[in-house]
Formats: structure tokens, C-alpha cells, sequence
């Protein structure tokens, strides 16, 4: 006799990461459940506790108790959106896996239109924004520059204006689930994984409650892993750099010796001198630097730290086969 029964097959999971999101649990709710009752019966809804202040926690646990189909799985502390999401997917058990913000910016509705694209045979489903109205023009240009940035240097472009918003099948699921890395840039991982993608356009809503979790320093951060995840550009331009500028020096010492042996030594020239050491100095610096972000990466690696903590799980996170991580 089996002492569990089989929990019925999902078709649909949705995965919402959530930081102190307690005035957005119910709103989001009350829209995304009917949309995916339309869809199919058998849906679940995962929510990412990613290590809370508020009362998160408990209120998804009384919706729980209301409706079984939602369920959590809570971090022992904040571990940041992009783990919160590979944690989500360790935890969705559908066929097709929905990931979305909880602060209602991401329109519950659109996933009917995901799950008509996946039906079509797509792996990848994203959601594509048609402007980035919301944002100041500073968060707006830093945007642009970090795509074309990529385009240039990453290894393959980023679909722009594709977010987080995304239906992905289960195949692509188990792959994104198999990297290992634990800096994570999902958009860049999504787009690694290749597989038939398409975008569906939408407008992004205003923030329900709250405001957004992230600082500009957050960002900028996260843009900088994105780049160092796919692109080895910043170590090597150093090797460019170093020999253009010795190739100049060398030409430069070569006046010297000339201009000396011709004209006798020459004794001004300090305000140069400090510059060009500063100059320098400031490069090699910097390139150290750039240097020592590879290496904290490759030691944030070899560590095999688990990618996150879990304190608790309930509802449909909490069983099931491939759980136990
Ligand atoms: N979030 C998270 N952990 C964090 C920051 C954010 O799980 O450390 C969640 C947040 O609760 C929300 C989603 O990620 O559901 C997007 O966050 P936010 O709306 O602050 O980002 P923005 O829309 O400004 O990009
Ligand atoms: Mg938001």
C-alpha cells in the first residue's frame, strides 16, 4: 500500500517571490485565481517568502487554509528575487510554470494568453513591455546602456523589455533547475537555454502597495552580475588596454632617449610625471578590481554553498516528488 497518495498532476504553477508584500497577497489573489480557473482545475500557486519582515508569511498561510492550492515556501532570510525565483522553480510542480511579481505590476490576465502561446508548442512565453513609462529617465537610460551593453558583450542578446513575467514549459524548468551557478541572472539564463521562445506585449501596471524593493544600488549590482555571468569582456579588455598604453610608453621612451642624447637632459615635466602616475595607478586599480569580481565569483562557487535556506513550506510546496532540495 503507498503511504502517500500521488498528489493529482499540475498543469499550471505560478511562483511569486514576495518581501514584505502583505497588502499585495490579497488584491493579487483575488485577480490571478479566476484566471487560472478559466485555465484548468489543476493549478497551484507557490509563493517565495523571501525572508519577510511582515506578516507575508501568515497571510498566505490563511489563504492556504481557504484555498489549498496556495502554498509557500519560506527563506530563513531575505536571499534576494533571483533566488527566490530558482527556489520557486525547485518547488512548481506544473507543466507549465508562471513566474510573476506579487505587486500586481504584472497583469494576472496576461497568462491566459502565455498558456495559448505554450499550447502553440513554446517552451518560453515572456512577457514583453511596450514602454517604461513608470520609471525616471535616469532608471530608463542605466536600462538601455545595460542592453546594448549585453548585446555587445554577453553571449547571446536579451530579448528587451523582457522581464521576470514568464510562462516556461517543464522541459525548460529542469534545465534552468540543472545550472548549478549561484550568482543567478535568470534573464540571462532564460535566454541561455534557448528552446522556441515568443514575447507577448503588455503595459506594466502601477505598484498596488508598498514601494519597489529595489535600490538603485540593488540595480546597478544586479546589472553588474549580469554582465560578469556572460561576459569574460571586463578581464580581457585589460590585456588591450595594458598593451596600447605600453606600446605608447615605449614609443614615448624612445623620444626621451632621443630628444636627450640630442639636446641634453631636460629637468621639468613633475605635473606630467604625477599625472600619468596617477593615471595609472587609477587603471590598474581598477582592472585588480575587476579582477577580484571574477574571483569572488569562482570562490562564491567552489564554496557549494545551497542556494538558499528554507525555514518553512505549506500547502502545495510542502509535498510532492522532486521537493526535498
Ligand atoms: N522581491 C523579493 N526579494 C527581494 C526584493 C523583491 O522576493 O529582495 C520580490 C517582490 O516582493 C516583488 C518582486 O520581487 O514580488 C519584484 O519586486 P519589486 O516590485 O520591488 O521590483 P520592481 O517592480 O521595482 O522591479
Ligand atoms: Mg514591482
Amino acid at each position: 500500500m503507498e503511504l502517500f497518495a500521488h498528489p493529482a498532476p499540475v498543469d499550471l504553477s505560478v511562483v511569486i517571490p514576495v518581501f514584505n508584500e502583505s497588502a499585495n497577497v490579497a488584491p493579487l489573489l483575488a485577480r490571478l485565481t479566476p484566471v487560472l480557473e478559466r485555465l484548468t482545475p489543476a493549478w497551484e500557486v507557490v509563493f517565495v517568502d523571501d525572508g519577510s519582515h511582515d506578516d507575508t508569511a501568515a497571510v498566505v498561510a490563511a489563504h492556504h487554509a481557504a484555498e489549498p492550492r496556495i502554498g509557500a515556501v519560506s527563506f530563513s532570510r531575505n536571499f534576494g528575487k533571483e533566488i527566490a525565483i530558482a527556489a520557486g522553480l525547485d518547488h512548481a510542480e506544473g507543466r507549465a510554470v508562471v513566474i510573476m511579481d506579487a505587486d500586481l505590476q504584472h497583469p494576472p490576465e496576461l497568462i491566459a494568453a502565455f498558456w495559448e502561446r505554450w499550447r502553440e508548442g513554446n517552451v518560453m512565453v515572456y512577457a514583453q513591455r511596450t514602454d517604461r513609462d513608470d520609471e525616471s529617465a535616469m532608471r530608463r537610460g542605466f536600462a538601455r546602456l545595460f542592453y546594448r551593453l549585453f548585446a555587445r558583450f554577453g553571449e547571446m542578446p536579451l530579448p528587451e523589455g523582457a522581464g521576470d513575467f514568464r510562462l516556461i514549459d517543464r522541459k525548460g524548468v529542469e534545465v534552468l533547475r540543472s545550472l548549478p551557478e549561484r550568482a543567478r541572472f535568470s534573464k540571462g539564463l532564460y535566454s541561455w537555454i534557448g528552446f522556441r521562445s515568443v514575447g507577448v506585449p503588455y503595459q506594466v501596471e502601477e505598484r498596488q502597495h508598498g514601494s519597489s524593493k529595489w535600490s538603485f544600488r540593488k540595480l546597478f549590482r544586479f546589472a553588474f552580475d549580469g554582465i560578469t555571468s556572460f561576459s569574460t569582456v571586463p578581464l580581457r579588455v585589460w590585456t588591450y588596454l595594458g598593451g596600447t598604453i605600453a606600446a605608447v610608453a615605449l614609443l614615448a621612451a624612445l623620444y626621451f632617449v632621443a630628444d636627450t642624447l640630442l639636446r641634453g637632459p631636460d629637468v621639468p615635466g613633475y605635473a606630467s610625471l604625477i599625472v600619468s602616475v596617477m593615471f595609472f595607478s587609477g587603471v590598474q586599480l581598477m582592472s585588480l578590481g575587476i579582477i577580484g569580481e571574477y574571483i569572488g565569483r569562482i570562490f562564491a562557487e567552489v564554496k557549494r554553498r545551497p542556494l538558499y535556506v528554507v525555514a518553512e513550506r505549506i500547502g502545495p510546496a510542502a509535498v510532492g516528488h522532486h521537493r526535498l532540495v
